[in-house]
């Protein structure tokens, strides 16, 4: 049988809890389930105020109305990274530019990011690649001094920090998703971070198709109205049931998801050091969340056997991203820069399988087709 990329986890309180949804007869959004998840993050984590949304791109959907982007503003952002963090811009008639990654990690190149800020750049976005932290005093210093809108993608990053600090609690604004892939999940979901007051009222209502219910199911106004822009942003009480289930098991399923890639990263260390694969290091102010675990290839064509190698000997592994830059959409739309950090992500990477009921003997067992592969290759491709 063939090992899986991924493999959904339900940790068994699910259904119990979509059942107590229904035993309420609250089965729309904003029931108890509901304020579970948004009391849970904002508890742990010590986010100002979060919004469970139906997606991580609707939470930025959902961000993006809330700062009111003009059409022809620019937005900074990786071309590394999954089209969701693009999407929701583009919708406002937002010009996207795109950054290169470091070097040495797929997060984005500050650096470089600053050289292309222009007096039409309103915002910057990083997505915290595998979880591992961006430089946040870097992005947050930026933002300050050319007045940006800091957001952060941590769609991979929950139960992640910088410096000791949260993901998600940086930015005015930050997105996790909760889609089947991702450590926690329910399915298809998000959750908006809010970190700066000023949007928060507003936010209650965009979030709520324009109307000041969240008002109302507090008492506070008699009747609820049409009262500014907004859309269908709120999960049913059941998503948020099947989320409450597993945030119940955050601890346990980040703890397994860690020894998994720990034991990745020593098996294959010894590969590493004969220099057949490349093994970014974790930068000191960044911890590991176990979300995804990833190393790099010489050059594409090896990437390529190597999967198909893997594949062919029952290991279901990947490769990603696409770079936005040049992608069907958005290849005549781009300036015409070079991103060659971003190729070479493109081209070499490779992620094997994690997921929570992934076993050691399994991350053994697949290290060995790996180590196999260089041991019958090795004669021609590589130096
Ligand atoms: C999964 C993912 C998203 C999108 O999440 P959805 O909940 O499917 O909208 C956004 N950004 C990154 C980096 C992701 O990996």
């Amino acid at each position: 049988m063939k090992i899986p990329f991924n493999k959904p986890y339900c940790q068994g309180k699910e259904l119990e809890y979509i059942k107590s949804a229904m035993d309420f007869g609250h089965i729309s959004g904003n029931g108890i389930f509901t304020q579970k998840v948004h009391a849970f993050f904002e508890q742990r984590y010590g986010y100002k105020r979060t919004f469970m949304t139906t997606s991580c791109t609707d939470a930025f959907e959902m961000a993006v109305m809330l700062m009111d982007l003009q059409p022809g503003d620019e937005v900074i952002m990786p071309s590394f990274t999954f089209v969701s963090t693009t999407n929701p811009f583009i919708l406002k008639g937002a010009r996207i530019v795109f950054a290169d990654t470091l070097p040495n990690h797929p997060n984005i190149d500050l650096d470089e990011a600053e050289k292309l800020i222009t007096m039409k750049t309103r915002v910057l976005v990083v997505m915290h690649y595998g979880g591992v932290a961006v430089d946040m005093d870097k992005a947050v210093a930026l933002a300050k001094k050319y007045n940006l809108v800091l957001i952060e993608d941590v769609a991979h990053a929950i139960d992640s920090y910088y410096k000791g600090k949260p993901l998600g609690s940086f930015g005015h604004f930050a997105a996790f998703s909760f889609h089947e892939t991702k450590n926690i999940s329910c399915g298809e979901g998000g959750l908006l971070i809010i970190n700066d007051e000023k949007y928060i009222a507003r936010a209650e209502i965009v979030w709520e198709k324009g109307t000041n219910r969240s008002a109302f199911s507090r008492g506070e106004v008699s009747k609820y109205e049409w009262v500014d822009v907004g859309s269908s942003f709120v999960p049913s009480e059941i998503i948020a049931a099947v989320l409450c289930a597993q945030i119940n098991m955050i601890d346990e399923i980040q703890q397994q998801r860690i020894l998994l890639w720990e034991r990745y990263f020593t098996n294959l260390a010894p590969l590493a050091k004969k220099g057949y694969i490349a093994l970014d290091d974790l930068p000191d102010y960044a911890t590991n969340n176990g979300h995804l675990f990833y190393f790099l290839m010489k050059d594409q064509q090896s990437r390529n056997l190597l999967l198909q190698y893997l594949n062919d000997h029952a290991v279901h592994a990947v490769f990603h991203y696409l770079p936005l830059h040049k992608s069907p959409y958005y290849a005549d739309k781009h300036d015409g820069r070079m991103l060659p950090n971003t190729q070479k992500y493109t081209d070499t990477l490779i992620r094997l399988p994690m997921f929570f009921e992934l076993t050691p003997d399994a991350v053994d067992f697949i290290c060995g087709i790996v180590g196999q592969f260089f041991e019958e290759k090795q004669a021609g491709y590589f130096s």
